[in-house]
């Protein structure tokens, strides 16, 4: 079921939100996650829906744990969504409240991370117990989560997700639970749909040429999702602190530079791989180095593989910032993971500037342009270029782990 196609009018609705809001002296601190729900939670209340609205907060570690109370957030969310929000203190028994719910009204549980079956994954087991004694907690717990699951949905006709950030997570309340309901009656809320189709509109069916940018400081935390992308892009930009260990395995000097030792031989297997698939590898032909990891760091330019001992590279230079540009420019779909350099330091936030504005100017032309995972969502920022691309997801780890190609548990419990 398409939420835009539903009526929920007169039906108790369970809604799951991410709502891992930052919270300081019981006062949230950022609502954006709040607002970003607020389209689906809006169409639930004035179609005339009883609204449940359902979440996590933080990483409780037992039941109840006031630090991570639900309540506190209550008056946010009232505040946003306009209308009184009811509060049930207990997730799992909630059904008295749930049934006094009249339309257009809504009710918040509890964190649901307060019960371990949330996750499904045992909690406080003592240090000294055998394997077979952890794989039996594990198994009961699994079947605990399923129950859990059954009562969640007990309290509802129908079933939202609109928590792409916990999509990879296969949680009681964000995949088990819409096994409950059939398929015209679970369904993405506006916000997960949003995020899932981006998903899509890369992976499935892109537009090309296809380039992605990788960037960021290890190959290592970046492996599976390039090379699930040496399958799918016509370019693929390498950069970052990343590209060192590439430039050291191809025998240049990198000086002080960030770079994994232990990863010098699968960047050569990389090059190769990419030969191979015919995926064209864009790295840097020149670097903005320092004599020191800080702003005010004495700076120069050089070309790849030049990088005299006592210097570090911390940014691309001019050239590269032409180079990646021109393929950039020419894309159809673009995907960027991760900042070019230090761009947490001024002077070192140039190369990823050029990227943005090269996404920014692709856009204008008709590409299509995913922003993901968290440093890059903090430069396009940073750079105040959020309006300029196609799309910046909110989902994390989440968006990684479908760029890896991984099937998210949140997405196919809806699916199926
Ligand atoms: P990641 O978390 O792997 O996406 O990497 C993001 C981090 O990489 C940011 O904090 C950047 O400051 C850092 N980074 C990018 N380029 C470099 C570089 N040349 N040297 C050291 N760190 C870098």
């Amino acid at each position: 079921m398409n939420i835009k196609d539903c009526n929920f009018n007169g039906k108790k609705t369970f809604v799951r939100v991410d709502f891992n809001v930052p919270l300081q002296n019981g006062k949230v601190t950022d609502d954006t996650r709040i607002r970003g729900a607020l389209p689906t939670l809006k169409k639930v209340l004035n179609d005339g829906g009883r609204l449940i609205i359902a979440s996590h907060l933080g990483r409780p570690e037992k039941n109840p744990d006031e630090k991570y109370s639900l309540h506190q957030i209550l008056y946010k969310v009232s505040e946003l969504l306009g209308v009184e929000v009811k509060f049930a203190p207990d997730c799992t028994k909630a059904q008295k409240e749930v049934e006094s719910l009249k339309n257009g009204e809504a009710l918040m549980l509890e964190n649901l991370r307060f019960y371990a079956e949330e996750e499904g994954k045992p909690r406080n087991l003592p240090a000294d117990i055998t394997d077979e004694q952890k794989a039996a907690a594990k198994k009961e717990i699994k079947e605990a989560q399923k129950s859990f699951a059954k009562t969640l949905a007990s309290y509802a006709d129908c079933y939202v997700n609109d928590a792409f950030g916990t999509a990879h997570r296969a949680h009681a309340s964000t995949a088990i639970i819409a096994d409950y309901f059939d398929k015209d009656n679970k369904m993405f809320g506006f916000l997960m749909e949003k995020e899932v189709t981006a998903v899509k509109s890369i992976m499935d069916n892109p537009q090309r040429p296809f380039t992605a940018i990788m960037g960021g400081s290890k190959v290592s935390s970046k492996i599976d999702i390039i090379t699930n992308l040496m399958n799918k892009v016509d370019n693929l930009i390498i950069t970052g602190g990343m590209t060192y260990t590439f430039t050291k395995a191809n025998g240049g000097n990198i000086g002080n530079s960030i770079y994994e030792e232990d990863k010098l031989d699968l960047a050569l297997e990389l090059i190769a791989e990419a030969k191979a698939k015919g995926v064209n590898l864009v790295m840097a032909i020149d670097s903005k180095i320092a004599d020191k990891f800080a702003n005010d760091a004495n700076t120069r330019f050089v070309k790849e593989g030049a990088i005299p001992d006592g210097w570090m590279g911390l940014d691309i230079g001019p050239d590269t910032e032409k180079l990646f540009a021109s393929v950039i420019e020419n894309s159809k779909t673009i995907l960027w993971n991760g900042p070019a350099g230090v761009f947490e330091f001024d002077n070192f936030s140039h190369g990823s500037f050029a990227i943005a504005q090269a996404i920014v100017n692709a856009t204008k032309k008709g590409a299509y342009s995913l922003i993901g995972g968290g440093d890059s969502v903090a430069c396009i920022n940073m750079f105040g270029f959020v309006e300029d691309v196609s799309y910046v997801s909110t989902g994390g780890g989440a968006l990684l782990e479908a760029i890896e190609g991984k099937i998210l548990p949140g997405i196919a419990a809806i699916e199926r």
